[in-house]
C-alpha cells in the first residue's frame, strides 16, 4: 500500500489528480475500522491530517466555512455559538473519537447515522468540493448526499469543508440510541427557527437511506406561529395539540426500517418525541430571548 503524506492542500490534490483510488484518511475513525474489518484493502491512502487548510473555519459575508479536518473536539470548543452542530459534536462516541474524528471525515461516510448531517441539513448547507488546478465547486447538501455512504464526491476531488448562511433563531440536536454515550444513533434530528425567513427548520438522521428534511412539518409549524402571532411575539404560545401535531407530521416524513438497532415503528416514534421536544425548547428559548 502507498500511503502519501502530503504537507499542503494543493500537494494532497495532485495525488488524488494522479491517483484518484488513493482513500483519503483525516482522523481515520472510520477508514481504520474498514480497514480492521477487511472491508477495505486500499492500494494507497493519502493522508490529509497535517493539511493546515483544511483545520481551520471562517465567517464569510454572512455565512460560515467550517473546514473539513475541523474535530469534533474543536467544534464543540469553538463553535459553540452553532449550538446545533456544538450539541451533535459533543454526542459523537468518546473523547478520544472527538479528538481524531472530522467533521470531513463525517460528511465523507455519508452514513444516514453520521451525526453531524441533520444539523447541515436543517442548516441548508452547501459540501465545498476542491480539484487541483484550484478548482471549486459546491453542492447543495442533498446533492452531495445520494444514499447510504454514497455521494456524489468524484474520484479526483477532496471535501474542503462545508457553508452555510448563518441563521438568527435558537436550535437544537437531539439523538435516541442505547444509551447516551458511545452510541449510534436509532433517530436523531436538528431543529432550527430561522427568525429572518420566519421559518422552521427540520432534519432527521438515522430514519432513511440518507438524511432527510421534514418539508410538510416545517410548513405546518411556520404557519402555526404565524396564526399565534409568534413570529412578532415571542411569548404568544403554540396549543399542545399544534405541537403534538407537528411530532405526528414530523414522524411521517421519516422513511425508516428494521434492523438491529432499532424498528422501523420505535424510529418514528422516536421522531415524533424529538420533534416535539426541540420544537418546545425552540420555542422556550425564544421567549426567553424576548
Ligand atoms: C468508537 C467509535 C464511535 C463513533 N461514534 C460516532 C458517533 O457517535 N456519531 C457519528 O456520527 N460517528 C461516529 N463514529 C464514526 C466516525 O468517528 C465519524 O464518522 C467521523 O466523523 C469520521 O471522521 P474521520 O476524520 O475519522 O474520518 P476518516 O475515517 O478519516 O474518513 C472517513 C471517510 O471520509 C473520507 N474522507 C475524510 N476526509 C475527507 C475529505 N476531506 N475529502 C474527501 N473524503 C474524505 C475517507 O476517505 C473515508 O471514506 C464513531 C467511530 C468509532 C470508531
Amino acid at each position: 500500500m502507498d500511503v502519501y503524506l502530503p504537507r499542503t492542500l494543493a500537494e494532497a490534490l495532485e495525488v488524488k489528480a494522479r491517483r484518484p483510488e488513493a482513500v483519503p484518511i483525516a482522523g481515520g475513525t472510520d477508514v481504520m475500522v474498514a480497514i480492521n474489518f477487511h472491508r477495505l484493502r486500499p492500494d494507497a491512502v493519502v493522508d490529509l491530517s497535517r493539511l493546515p487548510e483544511l483545520r481551520q473555519w471562517r465567517e464569510e459575508d454572512g455565512a460560515v466555512f467550517v473546514g473539513a479536518g475541523m474535530t469534533y473536539a474543536r467544534l464543540v470548543r469553538e463553535l459553540s455559538w452553532c449550538v446545533p452542530l456544538a450539541q451533535a459534536a459533543r454526542t459523537v462516541g468518546s473523547p478520544q473519537i472527538r479528538n481524531r474524528g472530522t467533521l470531513g471525515g463525517n460528511v465523507g461516510t455519508a452514513s444516514p447515522a453520521g451525526d453531524t448531517l441533520p444539523v447541515l441539513a436543517a442548516h441548508d448547507a452547501e459540501v465545498v468540493l476542491g480539484r487541483a488546478g484550484g478548482r471549486v465547486r459546491a453542492l447543495p447538501w442533498d446533492q452531495f448526499f445520494l444514499g447510504p455512504k454514497q455521494t456524489a464526491l468524484a474520484p479526483d476531488e477532496l471535501v474542503l469543508g462545508v457553508r452555510w448562511r448563518r441563521l438568527r433563531g435558537p436550535g437544537s440536536f437531539l439523538k435516541v440510541g442505547t444509551r447516551n454515550a458511545m452510541v449510534i444513533a436509532v433517530a436523531s434530528l436538528c431543529l432550527v427557527v430561522d427568525e429572518v425567513g420566519r421559518a422552521v427548520r427540520v432534519a432527521l438522521g438515522s430514519v432513511g437511506p440518507t438524511v432527510l428534511r421534514a418539508p410538510e412539518a416545517e410548513r405546518f409549524a411556520a404557519e402555526q406561529m404565524q396564526r399565534a402571532g409568534a413570529w412578532d411575539d415571542p411569548r404568544a404560545a403554540l396549543s399542545d395539540a399544534v405541537v403534538e401535531e407537528f411530532g405526528e407530521r414530523v414522524a411521517a416524513a421519516a422513511r425508516p426500517i428494521d434492523d438491529v438497532r432499532g424498528s422501523a415503528a420505535y424510529r418514528r416514534h422516536a421522531c415524533a418525541v424529538l420533534a416535539r421536544r426541540a420544537l418546545r425548547w425552540a420555542l422556550g428559548d425564544r421567549r426567553l430571548a424576548g
